[in-house]
């Protein structure tokens, strides 16, 4: 399944470095790891590496589609080497761990607008929110009058319950 990650490279136009070999390991041995995460484990396996040099290897890889980069809302930009098969991901809110789904409907853009303004869309980025088993675990072993626990806002209609209810069937259908 893995390829010789110095032909991988060669094979996507790329000179053959040292800190780019490294930084690809690095991401591919810590999944969604942040660019300090490699920069970490790049500097365990090869010896001082620039913050920039780190960034520029990222940059260039995630360009050439060996590495996928995952920018989440209000966290830093995350990488992976799970590229080109449109999965998304899982965050926890409370420990921000993060966790690959696979695509329930598999082909890109797996979710359609309801009017697409003339844009020919071929990515829809899709990331789940919610608390992970473990943050949920320690969440109920914990006192039972928890004030953080504010119920998500939930996006209601203003008419009936009836549109409510229409809602979830509809949301159940995108799943086989
Ligand atoms: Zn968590
Ligand atoms: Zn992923
Ligand atoms: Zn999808």
């Amino acid at each position: 399944m893995y390829d010789d990650p110095a032909d991988l490279l060669r094979r996507h136009g790329l000179q053959v470095t040292a800190q780019r070999l490294a930084v690809l390991a690095a991401v591919s041995g810590r999944p969604h790891g942040t660019a300090d995460d490699v920069a970490k484990a790049v500097r365990t396996q090869i010896g001082v590496i620039s913050r920039q040099a780190v960034y520029d290897a990222l940059a260039v890889l995630a360009d050439k589609g060996l590495i996928r980069r995952i920018q989440p809302a209000g966290s830093p930009a995350r990488y992976e080497d799970r590229a080109g098969d449109n999965h998304h991901h899982l965050i926890c809110r409370t420990c921000g761990r993060m966790v690959d789904v696979d695509c329930a409907v598999g082909v890109v853009p797996c979710l359609t607008p309801a009017d697409d303004a003339g844009y020919e869309i071929d990515e829809a980025e899709v990331i789940y929110w919610g608390r992970c088993p473990e943050c949920l675990a320690e969440h109920t072993a914990g006192s039972a009058t928890e004030n953080e626990a504010v119920p998500l806002p939930r996006v209601l209609h203003t008419n009936d319950d009836n549109d409510a209810d229409r809602a979830v069937a509809h949301d159940q259908t995108n799943q086989p």
